[in-house]
């Protein structure tokens, strides 16, 4: 069966502003999912003004990964639809979280963390650096990508140490980033993927929806051990009495 995966996407920036949309007309998630069902992937769109934000209980049980984007109205998602977002992953849900996704609820939630950073538009060029090349994230990326021109994100990054640091960024202006960072929550994988602002066309770089394709790959894999939680009263051994 193919990997099923909700693009979710705040989708205001593509409606509002002349230079998003005329990048994305169609929305940043229509662009992700198209590349994705190119690469093989069961994929749909889900937006922020939809009832429930297009992540009805239905729809979040029969995605194995979840993809996010969303900046400025982050407050308008529902509580209840970021517990049963949180809730899938721990059950397994794969979680990609893009760009100023750091600020969204469900990440914070996830990290235990303020995922605060420093900020800058200037059109500046952004060189992400593989440093874990074995990383399945990484196949078939060169030593870098580069973007001529996109946001700035630098460090301090507020994030718990990742499990796993696939890519660093270096910005024209000197800031360095943790761009691309893996960790495992209860049976569920998250990928934090730092570029693709809006009025870049970031996701239309081949090595960007490569990476994502990757994650996809990465996340949305079945689960390994299936552990069982709570009280065990009888022994698998019969327990020697001394
Ligand atoms: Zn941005």
């Amino acid at each position: 069966m193919k990997t099923r995966v909700t693009v979710w996407n705040e989708y205001r920036h593509e409606r509002t502003n002349e230079k998003a949309k005329a990048i994305y007309p169609e929305g940043i998630h229509a662009v992700i999912a198209r590349s994705l069902a190119d690469s093989g992937y069961d994929t749909k769109g889900a937006t922020l003004d939809e009832p429930q934000h297009g992540l009805d209980e239905q729809t979040l049980n029969n995605t194995d990964v979840l993809i996010w984007w969303g900046h400025m109205a982050h407050d308008e998602v529902d509580d209840r639809i970021v517990e049963k977002v949180h809730e899938r992953v721990l059950q397994g849900m794969g979680l990609i979280v893009l760009h100023s996704g750091h600020y969204s609820k469900i990440f914070k939630k996830l990290m235990g963390t303020s995922c605060a950073l420093k900020w800058r538009e200037a059109d500046e060029k952004e060189r992400l650096w593989v440093v874990n090349p074995a990383h399945p994230i990484a196949a078939g990326i060169g030593e870098y990508i580069e973007l001529e021109q996109e946001e700035m994100y630098g460090e301090h990054f507020d994030i718990p140490t990742p499990d796993e640091l696939v890519f660093v960024s270096w910005f024209e202006g000197g800031e360095v980033f943790r761009s691309g960072c893996t960790y495992f929550r209860g049976q569920g994988k998250v990928f934090y993927f730092r570029p693709g602002h809006e009025t870049y066309p970031t996701y239309h770089h081949a090595d960007v929806m490569r990476v994502i394709a990757n994650a996809v790959q990465w996340c949305g894999a079945a689960g390994g051990a299936k552990p069982n939680y709570g009280h065990i009263p009888v022994p698998m051994e019969a327990i020697v009495s001394r």
